[in-house]
């Protein structure tokens, strides 16, 4: 039976960081449309509803191919500024006091968009998000690992003029047969340049690939790492350098890495003494922001206000933030329990 004191009001107004986020996985259908009427991109949809009732699932390809056809409607500054306001809009009223957010340069300048289009939106409504809503938030530039190396080495080198917007890179889409230990070359020219380093292993790809993004491509955190769970030396290993792990629940029902959000082992993982946070992925395409997240893992692992008190502390301590703002974040999130 869970906790009835613990509200979904509650569960919202909690101070917390999403550490996983796409920007791209923001776009609402609602938005879509819009945006493909002003620019006049056709969508083989006839409706928002039919957009929405496309989500169905079966792996993180099957997602995929839908995200990237998405988000081809996406061409001026102004597009991807919407995108971003959109998201900090949502999720400012879902609690996140500070956002550090995934886009995917390659999916656009290979459509023939400009990187400083892709970007100059972004930023532009980043500041407004800081100004008017007082979210913090840093940009993690991913690489698209379905491309090849040279290609990321290239995106690397459009993103050094724009190296003061940009806090680190990352890996992302299609992980099976994409192993880290391809992109060892552009994450060490990235760590020249002084990029943090996060990467997605271990949702469909096996725990080597945890090893591999620790161990090659030096990363600062993992994105999911759910599959850690197969392999008790890693688990050692990450517990006892609380590497933090950016975990989506709703993301793995919905693209099948689980059956069930029963089966999700989220709340071993806090078990295990893993510094676990929980996030959106893709909201728009998962059926939630990260306070529907929390909802979720309240109602299904029985998670605890101590559990959620812990994941949101991980969330502030796992951010790229600087000392001063994680601590004042750490200690509203403290008053917030205490009261
Ligand atoms: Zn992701």
């Amino acid at each position: 039976m869970r906790d009835q004191s613990i509200t979904d009001d509650l569960l919202k107004g909690i101070p917390k960081a999403e550490l996983h986020i796409h920007i791209e996985g923001s776009l609402e259908p609602e938005l879509m449309f819009e945006i493909a009427g002003r620019n006049g991109v056709p969508l083989r949809y006839a409706s928002v509803e039919e957009v929405r009732s496309a989500y169905h699932f079966t792996d993180l390809q099957s997602f995929l191919d839908l995200y990237y056809e998405g988000m081809k409607v996406l061409l001026n500054e102004q597009d991807f500024y919407d995108l971003t306001w959109a998201y900090l809009q949502k999720t400012s009223s879902q609690g996140v006091r500070h956002a550090e957010i995934f886009f995917d340069p390659q999916a656009h300048t290979g459509r023939g968009v400009a990187f400083e289009t892709v970007i100059g939106g972004i930023r532009q409504a980043l500041l407004d998000g800081e100004r008017l809503l007082g979210v913090s938030s840093a940009l993690i530039m991913c690489f698209l690992r379905h491309l090849s190396a040279e290609s990321a080495m290239e995106t690397l080198s459009q993103a050094l003029p724009y190296r003061e917007w940009i806090a680190g890179v990352g890996l992302d889409s299609s992980e099976v047969g994409h192993p880290p230990e391809g992109f060892k070359a552009v994450f060490d020219e990235a760590e020249k340049y002084g990029f943090r380093r996060v990467a997605h292993a271990g949702e469909e790809g096996p725990p080597e690939y945890i090893w591999q993004a620790l161990d090659i491509l030096q990363v600062a955190r993992i994105d999911h790492g759910v599959r850690c769970m197969e392999d008790q030396k890693l688990l050692k290993r990450l517990r006892e350098e609380q590497v933090p792990l950016t975990v989506c629940p709703l993301s793995n029902v919905r693209l099948r890495v689980f059956d069930s959000i029963q089966e999700h082992p989220l709340k071993r993982m806090l078990q295990e003494g893993l510094c676990v946070t929980i996030n959106s992925d893709d909201p728009a395409y998962f059926g939630g922001y990260v306070a529907d997240n929390y909802c979720t893992v309240r109602d299904w692992l029985r998670f605890t206000r101590e559990d959620f008190q812990k994941v949101a502390g991980n969330s502030f301590r796992a951010s790229f933030l600087g000392e001063r703002r994680k601590r004042q974040l750490l200690s509203e999130l403290e008053t917030y329990f205490a009261s």
